[in-house]
């Protein structure tokens, strides 16, 4: 084929492209805040939370980030938020679960007075958008009750959107959730032996 073939072959598939892009924008016509689950066992979930963190800030939107799990080490999101961005509402769960914890009792405990921050924030529609970090751990071992959260996610204002990470998470809160993600690992540099890198891993 020559160029001219290939160009003129290239510019009828860009324009049907366009069409059908165009034509998905125009029935694309319903305007509210959206859920977003990031899920499954490949690297990129959190960080893509604070991808739309950022976002979020650009248009001096009003956010609220929680963290459902206990970091060993502060992770540089955590650092640049506590610092830069005090407008930003960060709550991580103070004590309890972390991989390295076999307390359920205290598990549980922390995970509901973390839960008791998180929720007014889903009922509180001055929030754009909510951050659930690694929620889905509390409901795989049942630490918080799933109608709980489902209904708080349900039933959160109109405008507000809310992403939830985390690996699982069920196939209930799957179906309630607008946008579902799944980050499949195809390798990890950790099983080759590299360590967790600071400001890329955490
Ligand atoms: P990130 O915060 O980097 O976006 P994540 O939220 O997708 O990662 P988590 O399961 O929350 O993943 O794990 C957090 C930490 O574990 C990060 O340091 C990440 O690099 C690392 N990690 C994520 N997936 C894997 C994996 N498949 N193997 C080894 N380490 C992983
Ligand atoms: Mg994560």
């Amino acid at each position: 084929m020559n160029d001219e073939k290939k160009n003129a072959r290239h510019k009828a598939s860009m324009e049907k492209q366009k069409a059908k892009v165009d034509s998905n924008i125009e029935a694309a016509d319903e305007e509210r805040g959206v859920s977003i689950l990031l899920t499954g066992n490949g690297k990129g979930k959190s960080s893509s939370a604070f991808g739309m963190v950022m976002r979020a800030l650009g248009y001096g939107h009003k956010v609220g980030v929680i963290q459902f799990i206990k970091g060993q080490q502060l992770s540089g999101e955590e650092i640049y938020l506590k610092n830069h961005c005090p407008e930003v509402d960060f709550y991580q769960m103070g004590t309890g679960f972390t991989w390295d914890t076999q307390d359920r009792e205290g598990d549980i405990k922390a995970a509901q007075d973390t839960w008791a921050v998180a929720r007014p924030m889903l009922d509180d529609p001055s929030y754009d958008l909510v951050v659930l970090d690694e929620i889905t751990y509390m409901l795989a071992y049942k630490y918080l009750p799933e109608e709980t959260i489902l209904e708080a996610i349900a039933n959160r204002p109109r405008n507000q959107s809310v992403v939830v990470t985390g690996r699982g998470g069920g196939s209930a809160l799957q179906q309630l959730m607008d946008t579902v993600s799944e980050v499949k690992e195809i390798k990890h540099a950790f099983q080759a032996g590299v360590k967790a890198r600071l400001g890329v891993d955490y």
